[in-house]
This record gives C-alpha cells, sequence and structure tokens, in this order.
C-alpha cells in the first residue's frame, strides 16, 4: 500500500510521523509555497503535479491518497477529487475543524468583503489572512496603517502606510497581545483556519476589544470521505491495508 499525503499543514505532518512509525508507505506532498517549509518525517516530494492531469499520471506510483492540505487549500482538493476517481483510488479528506463561532466575531464570504468590513470596523487592521491573499485588502484598506503578518513577503508592492512583518506560528497570548498593543491593532482579519497554532490571536482580540473578521471557509468537495482528526485518517489508512 503506497500512500499520497497532500500536505501542508501541522496535521498531515502529524499524520506522516504516525504512518512512518508504523512502516506504512508513505509520501508527503508540499505545494513549495514557502522557503523552508517544516518538512514531515519520511519521503517528501515538493511542488504542483501540473493539475488534474498531472496528478493523474502521479496516481500510477500511489493506491491511495489522503488530502490533508489547508482548508483554504481549494485547488489541490478539487483536483485531488477528479484525479484519484478517474484513476479510481481511494481518497480521504483530513480537514481540521475550523473555529468554534463567537457570536462578536464578524464572518464574512469573500476577502473583499472582509476588506471592506475591517475598513468599516477599525482605523488599524492587523491582516493575518496569508501572503497569497493581501492585495485584495489594498483596494479597501490601501490607505490604513495596517499590519500584515505573513510567512513569506508577498510578491507584490504594498501601500506605504502598511508595515509588513513576517513570521511563523504558533504564537502565543503574550506575543500577540504585544504585537497588537504595540501596532495599536483594533480588528483581526483572519480566515477560520481553525487549529491552535493561531489561535491566541483571536484570544488577544477579545482581551483588547479588538474588532474579529472571519473569512469563511469553501465549501468543502462533495462526496468525499471526511475526518477532521489524525487519528481518524490514521484509522482510514490502516484499514486499506
Ligand atoms: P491551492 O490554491 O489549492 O493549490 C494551487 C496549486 O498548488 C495546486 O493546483 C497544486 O498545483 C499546488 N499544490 C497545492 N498544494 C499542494 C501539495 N500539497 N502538493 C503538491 N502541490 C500542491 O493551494 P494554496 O492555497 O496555494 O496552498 C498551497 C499549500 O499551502 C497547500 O498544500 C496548503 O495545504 C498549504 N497552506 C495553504 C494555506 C492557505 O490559506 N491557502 C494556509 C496554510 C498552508 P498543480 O495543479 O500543479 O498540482
Amino acid at each position: 500500500m503506497r500512500l499520497l499525503l497532500l500536505g501542508g499543514t501541522s496535521e498531515a505532518r502529524d499524520l506522516a510521523g504516525y504512518l512512518v512509525d508504523e512502516s506504512i508507505d508513505v509520501t508527503s506532498s508540499l505545494a513549495g509555497r514557502v522557503a523552508r517549509p517544516r518538512l514531515p518525517v519520511g519521503p517528501v516530494r515538493i511542488g504542483g503535479f501540473g493539475g488534474v492531469e498531472g496528478l493523474r499520471a502521479a496516481l500510477s506510483e500511489y493506491d491511495a491518497v489522503v488530502d490533508a492540505t489547508h482548508p483554504f487549500a481549494m485547488g489541490m482538493s478539487a483536483n485531488a477529487v477528479a484525479a484519484c476517481s478517474a484513476e479510481g483510488r481511494p481518497l480521504l479528506r483530513l480537514e481540521r475543524p475550523g473555529w468554534a463561532p463567537d457570536p462578536t466575531w464578524h464572518y464574512t464570504a469573500t476577502h473583499e468583503e472582509a476588506a471592506a468590513l475591517a475598513a468599516d470596523l477599525g482605523e488599524r487592521p492587523f491582516l493575518t489572512v496569508g501572503r497569497q491573499e493581501l492585495a485584495r485588502f489594498i483596494p479597501a484598506l490601501g490607505a490604513r496603517a495596517a499590519t500584515a503578518r505573513v510567512v513569506d513577503v508577498p510578491d507584490l508592492d504594498l501601500p506605504p502606510s502598511w508595515e509588513l512583518i513576517t513570521s511563523r506560528g504558533p504564537y502565543t497570548l503574550d506575543g500577540e497581545l504585544e504585537l497588537m498593543r504595540r501596532h495599536g491593532s483594533d480588528v483581526v482579519v483572519t480566515k477560520d483556519s481553525g487549529g491552535t497554532f493561531t489561535w491566541p490571536k483571536m484570544q488577544a482580540a477579545a482581551e483588547l476589544g479588538a474588532a474579529v473578521v472571519v473569512v469563511r471557509r469553501p465549501a468543502a468537495p462533495a462526496g468525499v470521505p471526511t475526518v477532521h482528526s489524525v487519528d481518524e485518517a490514521l484509522a482510514w489508512v490502516r484499514g486499506l491495508s
């Protein structure tokens, strides 16, 4: 049983570790977006497959696929559904749960809506939406004193009033409080990424009375068995062999 594990998340790294411990033949796949990715244990391949056709071709080397990509990595998940269905490979989606909704948060369907809402809710936004989405915030927030936190420097010119911070979680509550106080952040914008690594900013926002804007997750691919924990994914893989 040769397993392809589509990763880029802490859950995928955890799962790879357990599978390697059990001597299951797993190859982790990363998109290659960040300069210094945290690598899982075991074999790793890096870079896109070349769309659905490329992934279909790659599946000749694998018997099953676990898609443990980030909840917002819609393109990869859709390709996995199409390629696995075409090649008759079992596919499991491992998706970490979103954060339990807080009645004080403001949800939006798109990043553009989040930008417009953040402009209404505060003067000094703290943008934690990822490098790839930042351009979508410039029209509404380009004149604000925004703080944008990303893993790697984005490939675009940011407004002069924005301050860029490059760092990578996990974060601490003390660190987030200090950062938000220093920047005077009065509205936090985030994807509904879920998990614990970036949760402290939500606690810090609550403590400081900053508004929170949460971009909802895109719809999950239809018809794919889905689990929400690494343990459940491990049980699914064990059941394959
Ligand atoms: P995406 O829009 O769904 O994917 C775009 C393309 O990148 C895919 O079609 C595929 O290229 C390639 N790709 C994505 N994930 C891959 C993987 N694990 N292995 C090989 N190729 C992959 O994805 P994204 O939102 O840019 O995210 C890229 C990666 O970063 C994902 O693996 C995800 O788990 C991780 N990540 C994303 C976010 C986020 O907010 N989007 C946050 C944290 C981590 P081809 O079509 O050429 O195969």
